[in-house]
Formats: C-alpha cells, structure tokens, sequence
C-alpha cells in the first residue's frame, strides 16, 4: 500500500519543489495525440512535480554580465540532470510498492506533433511523414503530454495570459515533470486559490520578440476538467527565435552583422549560433525577459508568491544595446 502523501514526500526529500496528484480522467476530451492515458492505459493517478528555478540564476542577465547560469542550472540541468534523477527515486518508490510507474521527464525530443509552427491546426495532429500508429485505436508515438495542462489538473497552480505555468509559490519560476501509474492516490483538487494572473500584459511588453499579444481577444480557450482555461495565441516561431537571442537590442553576443543573421536564423538551424551548448541545452539567452522576469516581478510586487525575498528582483536600471553597436 503506498498513498499519496508518501508519493509526495518522497519527491519533495529527493528534490522536487512542488508536488500535486491528478486523477487521469481530468483527461477526458484532449486530443487523442496529448492525451497521456495512450501512454499508460492502466494508469489510475498522474503525479506532477515543479522544480523551482531559483530566481538567482537569471541575475547574471538580468545584470547584463553572466549569461551561462540560466540557461544551465536554471534551465537544460532542471531538465537533463535534477528531474531524472528525482524521477527515479519516487519510481523506485512506487515499482517497490507493487506498481508500475511511468516517469516523464521535459524533454520530448522525438515529439510528433508539430507545435513549433504557427499553424495552431497542426498542434495536436501526428506527422506522418515522422511516425505512424502501430495500430488504427492508437496514437502516433510519441504522445505529447503537455506539462503545463498536467500540472493545471495537479493542482499546482494556473496558465497566465503568457502561457507560461504559474504557481502561488513561484509564480513562473518552475519546469515540471510527471509520473504516470497504477497506483490509486488520492487525487489533488485543481487550484483555486486567489488568482495569479491579472492580465496585466508585462510579459508580452517585455517580450524581446514581441511573442505575446496584448490583445485581451487575441487568445486560446481550452476546457479542461471543467474549468474554461485561457492564455495568449503565442507566435511560436518568434517565440522560438527570440528567446535564442535574436533581439540586436538584448543580446550582448551579436556583435558582428554575421553575428546577428546567425542569432536570426529559424531556431532549427542557428540555435546554437556562436554559443554552444550547457548540459546539451545552452541557447536561453534571453533569460525570458517577458515570461519569466517581468512576470515574476509584477507577481511578487503584489506579494503574490510564497517565496518571497528580502530585495526586489529588478535592482538598477534595465540596459538595452543600440544597433549597429557602436
Ligand atoms: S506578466 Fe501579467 S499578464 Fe503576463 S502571465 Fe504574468 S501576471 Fe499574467
């Protein structure tokens, strides 16, 4: 017999920050290629985990001096080397209990669907030019289950206007995994504590790309487990561009004109442009200006957030470069 509050405990000793359960039936009506009950048909509980990425490590960018600490310890080691580990451990924990447990790092590398276009009609639908059904009453592999939806249904917190997943204790600063397993746990009630969000639409202002509209009507509505969610209609490909580095005016790396048609390339073929790689991921040079930083400071300007500190997080005045440098 294992229950929920050993689950959570044992992931909050090995390093979790955060941890909620959802039953799996909060997937009922996602589409079938995000839908996680494909990947593990018998399971009876989703368990979400946030890892806190600890606001220090984007003061280098913020400062404009140090750039190599988010994109390691505050992003691609979150992803690549604390999740998997702490993914083990409560697999461990579960599989010793007499269940099966799926662990789901963020990484989806062989991701099938295409979201990384901006044809939102793609986002959902397999690409059969990459894989094919092993059979016609399943998915394409690979499912893509999205983390930020799963954690929504965990309980952990919400979706802002920014899309980014939002949490009362962090607001923005988490990367989420999950565990999929049979395992019957008491599930978590989704979040409704006070609202985190307030649509002040700081994120899309900072947004070095102009990624996020600022049009209250210029979004996408989902509805999940019966609650009606809401977030910005993203541009993913200046998304994906921009928080790689290409803005001339926030990116002290583009130096040269080669410099910056590198950093503009489409993000598949120049996003290791002149910066190479940390923990095989090294290209956050933004430092999420908008998503992560202009949110994080709005939220905690309101005492919003449970980790709170002693100083503000925007300290001196925000330094912007001229183009062409001088
Ligand atoms: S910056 Fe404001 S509008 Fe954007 S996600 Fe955060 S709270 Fe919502």
């Amino acid at each position: 017999m294992i229950t929920a509050q050993d689950v959570k405990d044992c992931a909050l000793e090995m390093g979790a920050d955060l941890v909620g359960i959802s039953s799996m039936d909060r997937w009922e009506g996602a589409p079938k290629q995000m839908d996680a009950r494909y990947i593990a048909p018998d399971a009876k509980s989703m368990i979400v985990m946030g890892f806190r990425i600890p606001r220090g490590t984007l003061r280098g960018i913020e400062e404009g001096t140090f750039y190599v600490s988010y994109a390691s310890m505050g992003y691609a080691a979150i992803n690549h080397v604390l999740q998997p580990m702490v993914l083990w451990r409560v697999t461990a924990l579960i599989e010793d209990a007499g269940y099966e447990a799926v662990p789901i790092p963020n990484n989806f590398p062989w991701c099938n669907t295409d979201g990384s276009g901006q044809d939102l009609s793609r986002i959902g639908v397999h690409n059969p030019a990459f894989s094919m059904p092993v059979s016609p009453d399943k998915p394409a592999p690979d499912v893509f289950v999205s983390m930020r939806i799963a954690a929504f249904m965990a309980g952990l917190g919400e979706i802002g206007w920014s899309k980014m997943f939002i949490s009362p204790k962090f607001g923005p600063r988490q990367r989420l995994a999950m565990i999929l397993t049979d395992a019957p746990l008491e599930p978590d009630p989704i979040y409704d504590g006070p609202p985190l969000c307030d649509r002040c639409m700081e994120c899309a202002r900072e947004c070095t790309g102009g990624a996020i509209p600022t049009d209250p009507n210029d979004s996408i509505r989902i509805t999940v487990a019966g609650h009606e969610l809401e977030w910005a209609n993203i541009n993913y490909v200046d998304c994906s561009r921009y928080f790689c580095g290409a803005s001339e005016e926030y990116n002290p790396f583009m130096v040269t004109k080669a410099d910056q048609e590198g950093f503009q390339q489409p993000v598949s073929q120049g996003q290791r442009y002149k910066v190479g790689p940390t923990y095989d991921y090294g290209r956050a040079l933004e430092g999420a200006k908008g998503c992560i930083r202009a949110c994080m400071i709005h939220l905690e300007e309101q005492g919003k957030l449970g980790n709170s500190f002693d100083r503000p997080f925007r300290r001196r005045p925000e330094w912007k470069l001229a183009w062409p440098r001088e």
